[in-house]
C-alpha cells in the first residue's frame, strides 16, 4: 500500500518520463531526447482537471500551456512556469528515470531542477479544482528548452497573444526562497586569424595564439574593472574566459585561435553593452583579433520589490513561516526571459540548486509538500489580496 503524499507520486511519474535537452549535442538518444512526451503527458492531466491545455511547439521540443478562469474570476492571469526539459543524464550514479525514494527525498534526474516544482503545482489543483477554490485566472505552463535556448518561453507567448499575464511565478530549486533577482549571462566568441609558417622560421608567419592570449590577458583586466560595478542586491558584474583554443601542431605557426568568454549581466547592461566593451579590450590588444558573435543565455531578473507578485508570493510565504524577504539567485532562469517581454516575475521551487544537474540529482519531499501548501494558499486567494 503506498503512502507516499500526492506530489510525490507525480514527481516519480515525471521523473520517469524522459524530457532530455539535447544542448546542441547530436550524441543523446532519441528515447530520452526532447520535451514532447512529458508535455503530452502533464496536458492530458490538466484536461481531465478541467483546464483547457495545448501542447506547442515544434518536433520533439514542445511545451504544454493550460489555461483556466474559474467564474467570475477578472483580469491578467498568473502564470505558473516551471521548466520540462532537464540536462542530460551523463555520468549520473542513479538511474535518473527510475525514481527511488530514501531516507525523505526522491532522486531521479530532474527530481529538484524542476520536475518537483510542476508536480507540487498539480497536486495542489487537484485540491483546489474539484472543490472550487482556485479563485483567479491561472496559466500552467510547462515550457521547452530552459536550460539552452529559452525558445519555449517565446512559443508560450505567441501562444498566448493578447491574453498576457499579469506576472508570472518560474518554479526552480530556491528551498522556496523569494528570488527577484539574478545576474544575466551573455558568451561571447573572439577569433584571431593569423598567417601559418614553419616552426623555424615563425618571423615568416602570424602567430594567431599569441594574439588570442593577448585578448585573453586583456579581458582578464576588463573583468577587474567590471568588479567595480556593483549592484545592492546582486554583487558585481564578472568576466571569465573559459574556453580557448589554437594551433594544429607543435611545428606550425597557429593561423587561427579563438576564445569564449563568460560575462555576467546586471540591471542596466546590456547584451549590446557588454558586446562594445569585450570588442573594444579584443581590438585594443590586438588588431588582429574579431567578435565572432556574443549570445545572450539569459537576461537578468531585476523585479521591484513593490510588484504584486512579490507581494502576493511574501503575504502567502509569511503566512506559511517561512523567510519571506526578497532574495537573489547564483543562477539564471526563464524569469528573466519573461521579463524582457514585459511579463514581471519571480523564482521561487523546492529544492536546493546544491543538488540541481548533480549525479546524484535529489529534493526533499518535505520541500516538495511546502511547495503545493504554497500553491494552495496561493491559488484560493483573490488577486492582489
Ligand atoms: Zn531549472
Amino acid at each position: 500500500v503506498s503512502t507516499l503524499p500526492r506530489c510525490v507520486e507525480l514527481l516519480r511519474e515525471y521523473i520517469a518520463i524522459p524530457s532530455v535537452n539535447p544542448m546542441h549535442r547530436d550524441d543523446v538518444p532519441a528515447a530520452v531526447a526532447g520535451e514532447r512526451r512529458y508535455a503530452e503527458h502533464v496536458a492530458a492531466q490538466l484536461r481531465a482537471l478541467g483546464l483547457d491545455a495545448a501542447v506547442i511547439g515544434s518536433g520533439e521540443r514542445a511545451s504544454v500551456v493550460a489555461e483556466a478562469r474559474p467564474v467570475g474570476a477578472g483580469g491578467p492571469p498568473l502564470l505558473v512556469a516551471s521548466h520540462l526539459d532537464t540536462v542530460p543524464v551523463d555520468g549520473m550514479e542513479i538511474d535518473p528515470f527510475d525514481p527511488q525514494v530514501a531516507d525523505g527525498r526522491v532522486l531521479g534526474r530532474g527530481a529538484c531542477d524542476t520536475k518537483s516544482g510542476l508536480a507540487a503545482l498539480v497536486a495542489a489543483l487537484e485540491r483546489l479544482l474539484p472543490t472550487g477554490r482556485l479563485r483567479r485566472p491561472l496559466v500552467v505552463v510547462g515550457e521547452a528548452d530552459e536550460e539552452s535556448g529559452s525558445r519555449g518561453v517565446r512559443d508560450v507567448l505567441d501562444h498566448l497573444g493578447e491574453r498576457r499575464p499579469a506576472w508570472v511565478l518560474a518554479t526552480e530549486p530556491t528551498e522556496l526562497r523569494l528570488v527577484t533577482h539574478h545576474k544575466g549571462i551573455a558568451h561571447a566568441r573572439l577569433v584571431a586569424r593569423g598567417t601559418a609558417a614553419h616552426a623555424s622560421r615563425p618571423e615568416s608567419g602570424r602567430n594567431a595564439l599569441y594574439a588570442i592570449a593577448r585578448a585573453a590577458l586583456a579581458l582578464e583586466r576588463l573583468g577587474e574593472r567590471l568588479s567595480a560595478r556593483v549592484d545592492p542586491m546582486l554583487g558585481p558584474a564578472t568576466l571569465s574566459v573559459g574556453m580557448l583554443s589554437a594551433g594544429h601542431a607543435p611545428n606550425i605557426v597557429p593561423d587561427e585561435a579563438w576564445l569564449i568568454a563568460d560575462r555576467r549581466l546586471l540591471p542596466g547592461e546590456t547584451l549590446a553593452s557588454a558586446q562594445r566593451e569585450i570588442e573594444a579590450a579584443a581590438a585594443g590588444a590586438d588588431p588582429s583579433v574579431r567578435l565572432d558573435w556574443c549570445i545572450e543565455g539569459k537576461p537578468c531578473l531585476a523585479t521591484p520589490a513593490e510588484e504584486p507578485g512579490v507581494r502576493e508570493c511574501a503575504s502567502v510565504l509569511e503566512a506559511l513561516g517561512r523567510d519571506p524577504h526578497p532574495a537573489a539567485a547564483g543562477f539564471a532562469t526563464d524569469a528573466g526571459v519573461f521579463a524582457t517581454y514585459g511579463v514581471p516575475g519571480v523564482v521561487l521551487g523546492p529544492g536546493s540548486i546544491e543538488q540541481a544537474h548533480t549525479a546524484r540529482e535529489w529534493v526533499a519531499i518535505e520541500q516538495v509538500e511546502a511547495m503545493e501548501a504554497f500553491f494552495v494558499r496561493l491559488l484560493e486567494r483573490e488577486p492582489g489580496s
